[in-house]
This record gives structure tokens, sequence and C-alpha cells, in this order.
């Protein structure tokens, strides 16, 4: 994985000081004004329930001064309890519709609007200690969260919530089916936990799979030391690539048998019988 941050093309954008009837909004519990019409191309199923809202709230744990960011606020359902309890939040939306009615809703010295593309966008230009929230759109979850990663060393944590499905291969153990790319890549620099499950039925409109929420949380000084941070990504791509596969096969351009020996590793087996501590030590065996 590229360490390296992107450079952001955000706008950043101002609530608007002078509506005072939006600035009640701000601790006005409603889940927002449902006449947007969600964008599929952004994967926008908004939060309806208000329970889970709450729920999600909680588990965020938000604190004044926390150095909060909201990745896709869309009609606001998180943004408007976090603004309440945090005093002032970041966020970060592509549709400008969207986010044209969020600066004329909230305060601008309560919300700082980006309108940008999280997928690019800098996040280290946001200072450190970030706590980044979102109910992240689905059809673009694991770049994203490859972006997210890279942001490790600056990052408190990191809770969002995705299908329930690539919620399970986050966290999912080596030798079980959900066990691939993503979770030794996020494995490798958080630890990760699974907080809640959402019915479709919490969303407008429903998509068609449960959601879930995790957190992810920095390793930091457990972080396992990595030689080469872009051959591990690629001994792990490999390894993944066809996952029927022996690894003998998978990694014949970048390991020899002797290699993969040499780092305890069964030249027979396949790559989701590795551990994440396995692929370590064959990436930097190889380094
Ligand atoms: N947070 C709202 C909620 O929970 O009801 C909306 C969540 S909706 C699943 C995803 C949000 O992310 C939408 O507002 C969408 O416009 C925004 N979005 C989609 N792609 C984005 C991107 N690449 N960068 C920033 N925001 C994005």
């Amino acid at each position: 994985m590229d360490s390296r941050p992107r450079s952001g093309r955000g706008q950043a954008v101002r609530g608007n000081d002078d509506n005072a009837a939006s600035r009640s909004a701000v601790g006005h519990r409603s889940t927002g004004d449902l006449r947007h019409v969600a964008r599929k191309r952004f994967g926008q199923n908004f939060l309806v329930d208000r329970n889970y809202i709450d729920r999600i709230v909680a588990a965020i744990d938000p604190k004044p001064g926390d150095n909060l960011v909201e990745i896709g606020p869309g009609l606001g359902a998180l943004t408007r309890p976090l603004v309440e309890r945090t005093g002032h939040l970041t966020v970060i939306e592509i549709d400008r519709d969207l986010a044209a009615r969020l600066a004329a809703e909230l305060d601008s010295s309560q919300l700082l609007l980006h309108v940008a593309d999280a997928l690019d966008f800098d996040f280290a230009s946001l200072g450190r200690d970030l706590r980044i929230v979102g109910n992240l759109p689905y059809n673009i979850s694991s770049p994203l969260l490859f972006h997210l990663a890279r942001y490790e060393s600056i990052l408190r944590d990191l809770t969002v919530m995705l299908q329930r499905e690539v919620v399970q291969r986050m966290v999912a153990a080596s030798s079980t089916s959900e066990y691939g790319r993503l979770s030794v890549m996020l494995q490798v620099r958080f630890s990760i936990e699974r907080l809640l499950v959402l019915p479709p039925g919490a969303f407008r409109p429903a998509p068609k799979v449960e959601s879930a929420v995790a957190r992810l949380i920095p390793l930091r000084e457990k972080r396992p030391y990595i030689a080469d941070e872009a051959l591990f990504a690629r001994v792990v791509s490999a390894a993944f690539g066809q996952r029927r596969k022996t690894l003998r096969n998978a990694l014949r351009t970048l390991a020899s048998e002797e290699q993969l020996e040499r780092a305890g590793v069964s030249p027979g087996a396949r790559g989701e019988t590795l551990a994440v501590d396995d692929f370590v030590r064959l990436a930097n065996l190889l380094a």
C-alpha cells in the first residue's frame, strides 16, 4: 500500500451564518428532508431509523474538541447529532446538491464543508488525531478503506458503516472464506471490531443487503515492522490473486520455494491459510 497521501481537490465551503432557521436545525432531531432523490452513482442510502442513528452516535462517543471528520454526510442524519456533541465537524461530500443543503442549514462556526471526492482527498490537510466516521458509499468501500488506511499515523480511530459482508472480510480470520487481501492489509495496521449490524429497513432507499458498523484503531507500536510496504502489498495481492493456486505458483515471480520454506511457509499451501504475521515474515525475508 502506497503510504504517500494523494492531494485533495476539495473546495472548502462555509455554512450560512445568517440563516437563523437553519441554525435551529442543528439541534433538531429529525433525519432530514427526504425529498432529495437518492443518487445511485454516489451510493446514497440514507439512514432514517432514529434508534440506529442514536446507537451509531453512541458508539462513536464524540466529545467536544474531537477532530471529527464525517465522510458523506448526505442529508445530515449523523451530522446533526455529531455537531451537537462536538460543537464542530468537518465533512466531505461529493454531491454538490447535498453539500449546498448542509451549507444552508448548519452554522459555519460548526461545520467545515469540503465538496470533494473522499477517494483522493488529502486527509493529512485536516491535522492530527483524526476521528473519521461515516456511513460510507458502498460502491467504493474497498478503495476508500485502502485510501484511509494510508493515514493510519494521524488517525485516532475510524468508525464506518459498510455492507455487512465487507465488514466480515475486514475482521475475517485466516483459513475462512471471507479472509483475503482486505483482511490482511487492514489487520496489519488496525485492530478491527464489528460494533453493530443494521437491517436494510434502517435506510431509505433500502439497500439489498445488511450493513454493519466497524471500528478501526491503529495498532501503533504493536504494528508489525514491514521492511518494504510496496513489496508486502505485492506479496499479499499475489497470494490472493487466484485463490485456488498454491503459494508456490501464486508467488512464483516473487519468491522461490526455498525462500517460502525459510519463511516457514509451506509452498503447497494456499494464501488464505497464512496469518497476517506469516505474510509479514515472508515479505520481510524477501525485502
Ligand atoms: N451519512 C448519510 C446517512 O447516513 O444518511 C449518507 C450516507 S450515503 C450511504 C453515502 C454518502 O456519501 C452520500 O451523501 C454520498 O453523496 C456521499 N459520497 C458518495 N461518494 C462519495 C465520495 N467519493 N466522496 C465523498 N462523499 C461521497
